[in-house]
């Protein structure tokens, strides 16, 4: 019997407390007190209290399972076997304890430990630091072959000021058969652009200090940080071909195939990027909501709003008309509840909160998408390939179309955005919004004046008045 995605998550834990860590629980989505980010991307980024020394952890050893939204990644969802915009990230982190010789020892038992992961080492491929002699010599020791530790200059982490270092990624051969068509393709290499290489597992060795002269320096104490995503690992125990069959998403997709008259999942190419698309952003809309986040017009708010348009369009891709997206979120909190009940204990608010908003949507987008495909058809009657700025932007404005949406939609028929010529309109927007804006200002003002003058005038005759004075003014 395979393992299911939650005894999964549990062994990473287990495996690492077994190791004397402690389980810290997943943080909030929403970033607590740090105004840098956007969403919780990474395990590490809850974490930085106790790296930056702020806060002393119990104990130093730490691991979890935290949820991550990477909007960065949303062109990819469907289109990779492996990104999506919601993922857990397990980890196992040493604030100024263990280091590389305990790790990468501690990483490859994970793995191929007939009691953990039992994966099969020649199927493991790791990228180090070329110059980080010392963990090629332990992947060495471990038993990693020679030509399975390569060396690239990209594995290196710094973000400019601050602790960096080297680091080293495991990559899973998941076969010939997933290499690129073009099997001489220079991309077929363990960080390649490919879907044969599946990275799943990074470690970062926190050893040096990035100073603002641009110098590197020793940390006194180093650190380890580390990220494996979770429904990568799952794909591979269960052996599916994209992280969307595994039963973190089947059961996700298997209830969309219901709701769409039909369509099913596996039968064409097309309609599994929608599927893919509706079960990843219903799990982050669900995750965000739950945390506290609300669809808006800025900030988290707006990406919220953007990632329930976007299913909903790619619900309509599958014939799917009228609210549907909300009708998953019990869906996604018991398939999480066990390690995550957040979803599962505020399901009714959830669903509302996206149901009241795919309603909103719905109204506007009907209309909008009659207008787009009068546009597509009379560009096809003219034998033309591009649909203008204005149009595009009046899509937009007018009718909550996300420019990546019309151009998504259009793609399918063969059609391109005039992208300089939206951003040229979005643009004059801006500037009448702004113009608007000032009139406003101006008028504040004088209000303010006029504020200022609210006691009854006082005739108080002309010996008070320097004449001179005013004719000078
Ligand atoms: P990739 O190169 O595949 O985009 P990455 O190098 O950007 O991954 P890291 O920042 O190293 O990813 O994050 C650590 C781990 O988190 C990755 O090895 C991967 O297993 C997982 N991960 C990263 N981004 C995603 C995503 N968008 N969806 C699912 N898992 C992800
Ligand atoms: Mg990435
Ligand atoms: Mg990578
Ligand atoms: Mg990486």
């Amino acid at each position: 019997k395979k393992l299911s995605s939650s005894e999964i998550r549990k062994m990473f834990l287990d495996f690492f407390q077994e190791k004397k860590h402690m389980i810290e629980p997943s943080a909030s989505l929403v970033p607590v007190d740090d105004p840098t980010l956007l969403w919780i991307n990474s395990g590490v980024a809850t974490l930085k209290k106790y790296f930056d020394g702020t806060v002393i952890p119990e104990n130093p050893r730490i691991t979890n399972a935290q949820k991550c939204i990477r909007t960065n990644d949303i062109e990819n969802v469907g289109k990779t076997a492996r990104h999506q915009t919601f993922f857990e990230m397990l980890g196992n982190f040493s604030v100024g304890d263990y280091f590389k010789e305990e790790v990468i020892p501690w990483a490859f038992e994970f793995l191929t430990s007939p009691d953990w992961l039992d994966m099969d080492k020649d199927l493991l491929y790791v990228t180090t630091y070329p110059k980080d002699t010392e963990t090629q010599k332990l992947w060495a020791k471990v038993g990693i072959a020679q030509d399975h530790i390569l060396k690239t200059e990209d594995n290196f982490w710094d973000i400019g000021e601050g602790p960096c270092g080297p680091d080293s990624e495991i990559f899973y051969d998941r076969g010939q058969s997933f290499n690129n068509l073009d099997a001489d393709d220079p991309e077929n290499y363990p960080g390649g652009e490919n879907e044969r290489y599946l990275e799943v597992w990074n470690i970062v060795f926190s050893e040096l200090n990035h100073l603002p002269n641009g110098k590197y320096v020793e940390q006194p104490h180093k650190n380890i940080d580390t990220g494996m995503g979770l429904e990568r690992l799952v794909s591979i125990i269960q052996g599916t071909e994209t992280n969307f069959e595994t039963d973190l998403f089947k059961p996700i997709i298997d209830h969309v195939a219901t709701l769409s008259n039909g369509r099913k999942y596996g039968d064409k190419a097309e309609d599994d990027v929608s599927f893919k698309i509706i079960a990843d952003h219903v799990r982050t809309v669900s995750f965000a909501v739950g945390d506290g986040a609300l669809p808006s017009n800025e900030g988290r708010g707006y990406v919220i709003r953007r990632l329930i348009r976007r299913a909903v369009l790619n619900g309509k891709k599958l014939g799917i008309n009228g609210p549907f997206l909300y009708k998953l979120v019990p869906i996604v909190g018991e398939i999480m509840e066990s390690y995550y009940p957040e979803v599962s204990q505020q399901k009714d608010f959830i669903a509302k909160t996206i149901e009241l908003e795919e309603k909103r949507f719905s109204e506007t987008l009907n209309d909008g998408l009659s207008l787009l495909n009068g546009i597509i058809e009379s560009l096809h009657e003219n034998n033309k390939k591009i649909i203008n700025g204005a149009d595009a932007f009046k899509l937009y404005d007018t009718y909550g179309f996300p420019l990546e949406m019309t151009r998504e939609y259009a793609h399918d028929e063969n059609i391109d955005v005039d992208e300089d010529g939206f951003k040229a309109n979005m643009e004059e927007q801006k500037q009448r919004a702004r113009a608007a804006r000032g009139n406003l200002q101006s008028m504040g003002m004088q209000d303010e004046t006029l504020m200022e003058i609210k006691t009854p005038s006082e005739f108080v005759g002309y010996k008070n008045v320097d004449i001179k004075a005013t004719l000078k003014n």
